[in-house]
C-alpha cells in the first residue's frame, strides 16, 4: 500500500514554502508538490519593498533566498503537478498523471493562476469531462476520446490515453506537438464547445478560415490536460467565495483536514499575507492530526 504522509502541501509559492518549514520544524512526514522554480509571481516581481527582513529585493534575490532556506532544511519539492485529488475515507488520495500518493491532510496553495474553460467543459465533468487520465481514462478503451493538452509536460498522458482508446482527437495550445500514432490525429482547429446530452457526444471546433462552421467530431469522452485547475475541479465539494477558497482565519475549509493558503484562500495578494496562511494552515493541520490520533481514527479509511 502507498505510503500515508501526515500532510501534502499542493503549491511551491511563498504560501506553500512557509507550509513547508513549518512542517518541517513540525516534524511532520509530508510530501511538497510542485516545482523548483517556486513561483512565477516571486520570480516575476520587479522590486519588493514590503517583505518584512528583507530590504528592496528583487523577484529573483526573494526566490534565491527561499530556495537557500528549503535547502539547507533539506526539504525536497516532488516536481509534480496534482490534477486530481479524491477523499478516500478519512484520508485523501492526490494524483498526477498515472502516479498517486495518499495524505492524512492537504495544504492547498496553488495561487489564483487563472484556468481557461471550454463551453461544456465544467456543465460535463464527471459525465464525459474528466481531468484524470489513470481516473478515468480505462473507461474509453477502444472508444473515440479527444484531448486537450495546454502543456509538453502532460504528454504522456496523451500516450497512455491512446494506449486505450481506439481513436484520439488531440488539441494543444503549444507549438511542437511529435507524438505519433495509428490512433492519434492532431487537429488544426480548437474546440468552441463540449457538447452532448445527460453524456458527452460530440466537440463543436472553431471555424477556421474557408469554413462556413466549425467541425463538429463525434467522441464519447474529452480529457482536459492542464497546468492549472480551478480548486473544484481538482477537489470535489471544496467550497467557494468570490472565486477563492473559502477558508476561516485558522485556513480552514469546509472539508474536513482541508486547508487553504496564500492567493487561492482570497485577497489581497501578497507575500507576507501568504507566507502567514502557510503558516497558520500546518499548525491547523497539526491540531487536527493530534485530535485524530487521541481518537485512534486517522488510519482508518
Ligand atoms: C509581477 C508581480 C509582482 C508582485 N509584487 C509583489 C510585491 O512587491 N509584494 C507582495 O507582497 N506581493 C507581490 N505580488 C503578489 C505575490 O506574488 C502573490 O501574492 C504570492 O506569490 C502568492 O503566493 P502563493 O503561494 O499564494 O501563490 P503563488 O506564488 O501563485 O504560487 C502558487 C504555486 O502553486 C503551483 N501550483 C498551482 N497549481 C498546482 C498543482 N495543481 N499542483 C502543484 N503545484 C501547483 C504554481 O505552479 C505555483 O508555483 C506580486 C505579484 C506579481 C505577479
Amino acid at each position: 500500500m502507498a505510503e500515508l504522509y501526515d500532510l501534502a502541501i499542493v503549491g511551491t509559492g511563498p504560501a506553500g514554502i512557509s507550509a513547508a518549514l513549518t512542517a518541517k520544524a513540525r516534524n511532520l512526514n509530508f510530501i511538497w508538490f510542485g516545482s523548483k522554480d517556486l513561483s512565477a509571481k516571486v520570480e516575476k516581481a520587479q522590486l519588493v519593498s514590503n517583505y518584512p527582513g528583507l530590504f528592496q529585493v528583487t523577484g529573483s534575490e526573494l526566490k534565491d533566498a527561499f530556495f537557500g532556506q528549503i535547502e539547507k532544511e533539506q526539504i525536497s519539492i516532488t516536481e509534480k503537478s496534482i490534477n486530481q485529488i479524491f477523499k478516500m475515507g478519512k484520508n485523501y488520495a492526490l494524483f498526477s498523471g498515472q502516479e498517486s500518493w495518499m495524505a492524512k491532510t492537504l495544504i492547498l496553495c496553488m495561487g489564483t493562476a487563472p484556468s481557461t474553460t471550454i463551453s461544456g467543459e465544467e456543465k460535463f465533468l464527471g459525465r464525459g469531462v474528466s481531468y484524470c487520465a489513470t481516473c478515468d481514462g480505462r473507461l474509453y478503451k477502444d472508444k473515440t476520446i479527444a484531448v486537450i493538452c495546454t502543456t509538453p509536460r502532460l504528454e504522456e498522458e496523451i500516450e497512455f490515453l491512446a494506449d486505450l482508446a481506439g481513436k484520439v482527437y488531440v488539441y494543444v495550445t503549444y507549438k511542437g506537438f511529435s507524438l505519433t500514432r495509428d490512433n492519434l490525429e492532431l487537429r488544426k482547429s480548437y474546440p468552441a464547445e463540449i457538447i452532448g446530452e445527460n453524456l458527452v457526444n460530440a466537440i463543436v471546433e472553431r471555424k477556421l478560415p474557408g469554413q462556413e462552421r466549425g467541425e463538429i467530431l463525434a467522441v464519447d469522452g474529452v480529457f482536459c490536460l492542464k497546468d492549472s485547475y480551478s480548486p473544484v475541479s481538482l477537489l470535489k465539494g471544496l467550497e467557494m467565495e468570490d472565486n477563492h477558497i473559502k477558508a476561516d482565519r485558522m485556513q480552514q475549509t469546509n472539508l474536513e483536514g482541508v486547508y487553504a493558503a496564500g492567493d487561492c484562500s482570497g485577497r489581497p495578494y501578497q507575500y507576507a499575507k501568504a507566507v502567514g496562511e502557510g503558516n497558520v494552515a500546518v499548525h491547523s493541520a497539526v491540531e487536527y492530526l493530534h485530535e485524530e490520533k487521541k481518537n485512534g481514527e486517522a488510519d482508518i479509511f
